[in-house]
């Protein structure tokens, strides 16, 4: 991954130089990560579960098998875990990290810190329904949900994930400028797949994007928080149309600065991008 590279640029230079950036999937520096939307069906979910071992994140914060496996297991327990909650969250938003438990120090769990609290609450629809997750957090303004809040609140939108430029600064890698903002995280993923709303939403745009999206969809999740797909090579819906979470927008491609096929998956609150991987 680019190294950030602090540059004096002036607003309106970097600017300039985020709409001449030029996408490029990168699959070959990341392993596969799993997607589990948790509408998509049993035979998804079951897939994913086969796949969840070596990061959890995703998937068991929106795999219904997986929760009801975890949650049966643990029924007799969450009564008195369920006053934990706030800190056993703030212990699994960091697990896409190589130190996952890392920060689960503080607050009064008297449980053994490894534990998946979160996903043991039979009671709680937040925690094993995204829907009720996002719902949850966005009962403040986007710019206000805390991270643990935030992740797993957005489903994946593509079946299978696998994450190649991450959002950050870094250098364009067409044209070598420098400290240039990707405003989104990229996946690489075959021209004309599926790709589905991350939540439920109403359509803010459809179109050709002038800024380098190419065919790009803008879904507009309320109080603040929006995503967007990018690259389409065509697109499922139109604006204003309401769309449910796991719905299909688009069909994936490399219109606009791209250089070849993959998702450019952007998570805005109040119009600013911030990483994805933090709401997936
Ligand atoms: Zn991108």
């Amino acid at each position: 991954m680019a190294t950030p590279v602090p540059l004096p640029l002036r607003p309106r230079d970097a600017a300039r130089r985020a709409r001449q950036r030029v996408e490029v999937a990168r699959p070959e520096l990341f392993a596969a990560l799993p997607a589990a939307p948790a509408e998509r069906g049993r035979r998804r979910a079951a897939a994913v579960a086969t796949q969840r071992s070596s990061l959890t994140s995703l998937t068991s914060l929106t795999s219904p098998k997986v929760l009801q496996r975890t949650g049966i297991g643990l029924a007799a327990a969450s009564l008195a875990l369920a006053v934990l909650i706030p800190s056993a969250g703030a212990s699994i938003a960091p697990a896409s990290s190589t130190t996952p438990m890392a920060q689960s120090g503080s607050g009064p769990v008297s449980a053994d810190p490894g534990v998946e609290l979160s996903f043991s609450r039979p009671n709680s629809t937040s925690s094993m329904d995204p829907d009720g997750k996002l719902h949850q957090a966005l009962s403040v303004s986007a710019a206000k949900v805390a991270p643990a809040a935030a992740k797993g609140s957005l489903s994946a939108p593509l079946t299978k994930l696998v994450p190649s430029s991450p959002f950050g600064y870094r250098v364009n890698p067409l044209t070598g400028a420098m400290g240039e903002l990707h405003t989104g995280q990229d996946f690489a993923i075959a021209c004309g797949t599926d790709v589905y709303a991350a939540a439920g939403g109403t359509v803010t745009f459809a179109g050709w994007h002038s800024g380098g999206g190419g065919n790009r969809v803008v879904v507009d999740h309320g109080n603040g928080l929006s995503t967007s797909y990018n690259h389409n090579s065509s697109l499922l819906v139109k604006v204003g149309q309401k769309v449910e979470r796991g719905d299909k927008v688009a069909l994936s491609g490399t219109t606009g600065a791209s250089t070849g096929c993959h998702l450019h998956f952007e998570v805005m609150i109040n119009d600013k991008t911030v990483d994805p991987m933090g709401w997936l």
